[in-house]
């Protein structure tokens, strides 16, 4: 099942969790014994599948609409499990529960944004984690004008984790950069 979806990322350039972000995300979900997850950015759904098959319950936000097509497919068999809500996170102004995780695994560009407005549903002891962080490891000169563009905002959002007071984040060369971010209690 997760195999398909991945042969189906690749052939079709989604771009999925790397073998070793879900071998972290795993890892992260047993030692902080995560139950429920905010996931932004579900594409087709692996990812919100591996961390159900974890154990987990997931709430995820996709606005593609072909990728909630796709997605609400996959996640049929794990309804239960898993909820889609298909909107826009950062328009999205409904319900939503607390999670002892939130998954930042969208618009790479906004990541400061999708921090600041879901932190709060942020459970006592709660985390952050960020996927894509580093963007491919690219040399800073070598690319377009609007890469650099982005690379910079991933610095300074980077930056804006570090030096933030209220929270404590760590950087892992896991993939493209992943993160963990802890609330100081
Ligand atoms: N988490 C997935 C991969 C997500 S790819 C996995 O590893 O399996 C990033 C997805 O985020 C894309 O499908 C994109 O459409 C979605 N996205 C980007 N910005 C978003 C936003 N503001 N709200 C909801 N979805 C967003
Ligand atoms: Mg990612």
């Amino acid at each position: 099942m997760l195999n398909d979806l991945k042969q189906y990322a690749k052939d079709h350039n989604v771009p999925i969790i790397c073998d070793d972000g879900l071998l972290f995300l795993k890892k992260t979900i047993k030692d902080y014994q995560i139950k429920s997850v905010l996931e932004i950015g579900t594409a087709i759904g692996y990812s919100a599948i591996f961390m159900a098959l974890e154990g987990c319950h997931v709430t995820t936000f996709e606005r593609n609409k072909t990728m909630i097509e796709l997605a609400k497919k996959h996640i049929e068999p794990y309804q239960n499990q898993i909820e889609l809500i298909a909107e826009d996170a950062l328009l999205f102004d409904g319900n939503l529960g607390m999670f002892d995780m939130i998954f930042i695994d969208a618009a790479k560009a906004q990541y400061q944004k999708f921090f600041e407005k879901y932190t709060p549903y942020l459970k006592q002891g709660g985390i952050v984690v960020c996927d894509n962080l580093s963007f491919h490891h690219l040399d800073i000169q070598k690319v377009s004008r609007s890469t650099r563009q982005l690379i910079q905002k991933l610095e300074r959002f980077k930056t804006y984790l570090e030096t933030h007071p209220d929270y404590q984040t760590t950087f892992y060369d896991v993939g493209d950069g992943m993160s963990i971010t802890k609330r100081v209690e």
